[in-house]
């Protein structure tokens, strides 16, 4: 960093964001070169790690395993400013801070995630954590999703999944099966149903289909085109607007336990910046990660807008992409890398079996493992529950490299058997 005489400070490199996306490009960063002047900026203490939430809510992780302190994942030689960004001057590679402090960079990574419009849903903020409400978009919730599962004694039990794009496409219904399984070792019956704005189970048609006979063999009926837009609570009922044909009405659901998943955007500084593309996300190149209009800014993760289900596991792909491109305007030295879209889903349609779910941009299947990834397997429950924290924290978080082995593969047209 070199301190100007009017006190501002100029980096070489900036990462906005210290969560999955930019904790791994800075610690890929320093391993690369040392020497390098770089600085993360992160206004939160804890860093999680969100794919755990989902077994959280199912019983199957303590919340304590999910988040560690934001300090003790980046590597101690690289300053962290634990401040929120303002806004963008991308003209004069400045950023403003939330203390009205100026930083200067010569490259800026962009990483900070995506928001949770929780507001959007009229009365959700109320009763949230209470009344059978829930979710397992937030840390201090998710242990009450399992909360709600083990007092469940029959009833009506409602999930909704809103708008795309959101992070983890299929963590709405994976809850879904979590506690469509737990009822079902218990005996207790219930009222399973998926509300989703959609018109199918998935948005890549080869694992919709294997879905559906998923959602079958619980007895959960799936209702597309519906949008949950108002919860009351304490009367637990929960409102939605349905569209078909062109129409609009408002449906009235009554329910014992209720799992939502809520709205989401970019955030809002991207969103009223010049880094924004017109639905608000940072505009960058579908697989350069690189900024349309600005060459020294790169962007990663869940607020970029790349057509890729946004997951951890695209992050883990986008890394060594943003730092072979960030490396290369640094040095003028390496070829120019690229992603291909690839994002995995872990479905946990079972307490046992996970769906490993692989694709690329277009929905095209490319899978890491032989066989039919349609079927659901216990050897991805280990991998979701034992394998994939480790890859995060020891492999991704701290800037190493696993190999990349996705690639097409034939599989029959017909499904095999699923057994959740
Ligand atoms: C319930 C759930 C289940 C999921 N399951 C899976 C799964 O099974 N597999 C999978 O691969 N992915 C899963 N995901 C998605 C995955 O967690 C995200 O895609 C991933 O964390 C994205 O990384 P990111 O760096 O873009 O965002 P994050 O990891 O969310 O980090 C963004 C960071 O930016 C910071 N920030 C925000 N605003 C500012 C600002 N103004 N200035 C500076 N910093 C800022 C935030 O504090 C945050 O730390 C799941 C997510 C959830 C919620």
């Amino acid at each position: 960093m070199t301190e100007h005489a009017d006190g501002l400070k100029r980096y070489s490199v900036v990462v906005i964001g210290g969560g999955a996306g930019g904790t791994s490009v800075a610690a890929r960063l320093r391993r690369l070169n040392p020497a390098l002047d770089m600085v993360v900026i992160e206004p939160a203490e804890y860093h999680y790690y969100q794919p755990g939430w989902t077994l959280v809510g199912g019983g199957q992780f303590s919340a304590e395993r999910t988040r560690r302190r934001v300090r003790d994942c980046i590597p101690a030689s690289i300053e962290v400013i634990a401040e929120r960004v303002e806004s963008f001057d991308p003209e004069r590679n400045a950023l403003l801070l939330s203390s009205g402090a100026t930083l200067n960079y010569r490259l800026l990574v962009v990483a900070a995630g995506i928001q949770l419009d929780w507001d959007a849903i009229e009365g959700l903020t109320e009763t949230l954590g209470r009344n059978g409400v829930t979710s397992n978009y937030r840390y201090d919730l998710a242990p009450y999703t399992w909360q709600c599962i083990q007092a469940f004694r029959g009833g009506s039990a409602l999930f909704t999944q809103p708008p795309m794009p959101i992070k983890c496409a299929g963590a709405p219904q994976k809850i879904l099966y979590l506690a469509a399984d737990y009822f079902k070792q218990h005996g207790i019956s219930a009222d399973l149903r998926f509300f989703t704005p959609g018109a199918t189970m998935f948005g890549v048609p080869f694992y919709a289909q294997a879905l559906d006979q998923v959602m079958a063999q619980y007895g959960a009926s799936a209702l597309f085109g519906h949008r949950l837009v108002k919860v009351d609570g304490p009367a637990k009922t929960a409102y939605f607007e349905f569209v078909a044909n062109g129409n609009t009405t408002l449906q009235t659901v009554p329910f014992d336990l209720l799992h939502v998943v809520p709205p989401q955007s970019a955030p809002t500084f991207i969103k009223r910046s010049p880094l924004a593309d017109a639905a608000g996300w940072i505009e960058v190149d579908k697989n350069t990660l690189q900024h349309k209009r600005y060459a020294n800014i790169f962007g990663l993760g869940d607020c970029t807008s790349t057509p890729n289900s946004k997951t951890a596991a695209a992050v883990k792909n986008q890394m060594p992409v943003v730092v072979a491109n960030v490396m290369r305007a640094l040095t003028g030295q390496g070829a120019e890398a690229h992603y291909d879209g690839y994002a995995s889903c872990p479905l946990t349609t079972s307490s046992r079996r996970v769906m490993l779910a692989e694709f690329c941009y277009d929905g095209v299947v490319q899978t890491s493992f032989p066989g039919d990834s349609r079927a659901p397997r216990r050897i991805f429950w280990w991998l979701k529950k034992t394998f994939l924290p480790f890859l995060y924290w020891r492999v991704v978080m701290q800037g190493r490299l696993w190999p990349i082995v996705h690639k097409p593969r034939a599989v029959p047209e017909a499904l095999p058997p699923i057994e959740p």
